[in-house]
């Protein structure tokens, strides 16, 4: 009853709103949150400090880290900014001179899920799927330079220090089976297309939009896909009811496109965390097509193999 009135009052203030039979904070709400400190699962921010003292802004854990690592050109208000530290909840970044010619940066990192608590459990074209609480620790342990706007990568560096973030939330794992006449850098491709192909696919099956989901694959089949902000947003729960939809969504997605063996039209993703590599279209057709084929045999497997993100 309590619950009851406190949800009635942040309707009525505009602070929540009702979409798809779930509560989410409306833009106001989330502005009114960001105001105050500690409130623990709404997002632990990084303060945003320039060389000279000044502080220009504020970022959200865990896009913070993938932003705002050392080395990171970071835009904000118009400016260029080229990231020199980030130390805890602090990043320290400098103006970097209009004339320079312009590049963007994109984090190379990785994501370790650890699965808490099942919820709900089901059959997905005989593939079992788990909707679970999880815990994501995200590792960013590098970075891309790219020309802009051409995209073209100039280098690839490094962190002297690898930087992380854990956050506790709710998502899919799905367990494929792997295929055994194929290589564990093969099965990785596949399903770290089919990861992709699903995200995609999420956003025109329920609505999400480019950033509310994240996902991780394995070579050994296991993909998870959750939603992407600490606490949890009720976006990857509606991908669960969902699933054969965006499955078959997926399915067209990675054999419909004419390219050779991946795109920005089909399964290119601009936050991918390994610069979009280790990624086979073709592969993940032909594996999606045998899961709505229903060809696969649906076994539990032990998870196995370094996390594509
Ligand atoms: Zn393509
Ligand atoms: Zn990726």
């Amino acid at each position: 009853e309590f619950e009851r009135r406190v949800v009635l009052r942040l309707l009525s203030e505009g602070l929540l709103k009702q979409s798809g039979g779930y509560l989410r904070p409306t833009r106001r709400g989330i502005a009114f949150l960001r105001e105050r400190d500690n409130i623990r699962g709404v997002g632990e921010q990084v303060r945003i400090v320039t060389d000279t003292g000044k502080v220009i802004g504020y970022r959200e854990l865990p896009q913070a880290i993938k932003e705002l690592f050392p080395g990171a050109v970071y835009l904000h208000a118009g400016r260029t900014y080229l990231s020199v530290k980030l130390e805890g909840k602090r990043a320290v970044v400098k103006l970097v001179p209009a004339k320079t010619p312009p590049v963007v940066t994109s984090p190379l990192y990785y994501t370790m899920p650890s699965e808490e608590e099942v919820h709900n459990e089901r059959r997905v074209y005989g593939i079992p799927v788990r909707y679970v609480t999880l815990t994501v620790q995200d590792v960013v342990y590098g970075y891309v330079v790219k020309s802009f706007p051409e995209g073209q990568v100039i280098s690839q560096r490094l962190l002297e220090g690898e930087l992380s973030y854990s956050f506790r939330t709710k998502g899919i794992l799905i367990e494929f089976p792997p295929r055994v006449e194929w290589t564990e850098l093969q099965n990785a491709e596949a399903f770290h297309a089919v990861e992709h192909a699903l995200i995609y696919a999420a956003q025109m099956i329920v609505g999400a939009s480019p950033t509310d989901l994240g996902g991780v694959s394995f070579p050994s089949g296991h993909i998870f896909i959750y939603d992407a902000f600490p606490g949890g947003s009720g976006v990857s729960a509606r991908l669960f009811a969902e699933l054969e939809k965006a499955i078959a969504r997926a399915f067209d997605i990675t054999s419909r496109c004419t390219c050779e063996d991946g795109c920005p039209r089909c399964i290119f993703s601009p936050y991918c965390g390994n610069n979009n590599k280790i990624l086979s279209r073709r592969r993940a057709a032909e594996l999606l097509g045998d899961v709505l084929a229903l060809r696969l045999a649906a076994t539990r497997t032990e998870r196995f193999g370094k996390p594509i993100v």
